[in-house]
């Protein structure tokens, strides 16, 4: 951790924010805060600088439009950059994941990504729309991922990058593996928001910022049925 409270920054509310992927904010902050951990909250919008001192970003989803700007502010204000080599973590969702690659497709045109990680996304024949789950790499140590995934792209993983699962329903990266981690960089195409069905995940993404290697258990009884509130909605609709 940069300080004694754990900073996460919120990037680009304003661009970034259409599928309610802020929840990732608010769960990270409340996990924090249970286990005592005193935490800030920075929402910076596309014309403010980004402070490249934090300990998590959070990039969210966006429609092509504000995807395509929002990579192009992050490139030119460079501080997420700088946060990565001072060994931040970044979580981004669906838009805020793609963008994170080396290229990514936006309103029909290729747009150049922020080659934060070795990862490519262009388009696919159909929109991607409905649940998404999957058997986490083992690596991580985590239950299955569970989800729900909106976009066209379709994301291509270079070598030395893992899929953060491998997909048991819905499309993800390609129809077999979703999302995508090194380091301390993790991408998926999971909303939801992706931390209140995954709190296992909030909680690696906890661990990474604090160098924590276990964190006090909490009573996950809420997310625990939604999980398996999705997991019995999409075994009735399973053909
Ligand atoms: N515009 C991107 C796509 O459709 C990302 C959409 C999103 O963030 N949900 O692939």
């Amino acid at each position: 951790m940069s300080t004694e409270s754990l900073r996460i920054v919120w990037v680009y509310p304003d661009l970034l924010s259409t599928y309610g992927d802020r929840g990732n904010a608010l769960i990270l902050a409340r996990r924090a805060r249970q286990r005592g951990l005193p935490v800030e909250v920075l929402e910076v919008r596309s014309d403010q600088r980004l402070p490249s001192a934090a300990d998590i970003y959070l990039i969210g989803g966006g429609e092509d439009g504000p995807q395509a700007l929002g990579a192009q502010r992050l490139t030119a204000d460079g501080g997420l950059h700088r946060a990565v080599a001072q060994g931040s973590v970044v979580f981004g969702v669906c838009a805020g994941y793609q963008l994170l690659g080396t290229s990514f497709f936006a309103k029909g045109s290729k747009y150049a990504g922020l080659e934060l990680i070795d990862i490519s996304s262009d388009r696919g024949e159909t929109r991607a729309v409905g649940e998404l789950a999957g058997d986490i790499d083992p690596r991580l140590g985590l239950p299955p991922l569970s989800g729900f995934e909106n976009h066209g792209g379709r994301t291509h993983l270079g070598p030395g990058v893992s899929p953060l699962a491998r997909v048991t329903t819905g499309i993800g990266n390609d129809g077999a593996t979703e999302g995508a981690w090194r380091g301390k960089l993790l991408g998926t195409y999971s909303h939801g928001p992706a931390l209140a069905r995954n709190p296992a995940l909030a909680d690696l993404l906890l661990r990474w910022a604090t160098g924590m290697h276990q964190l006090p258990a909490i009573d996950d009884t809420w997310a625990d049925r939604l999980r398996s509130e999705r997991r019995a909605a999409v075994a009735a609709v399973r053909p």
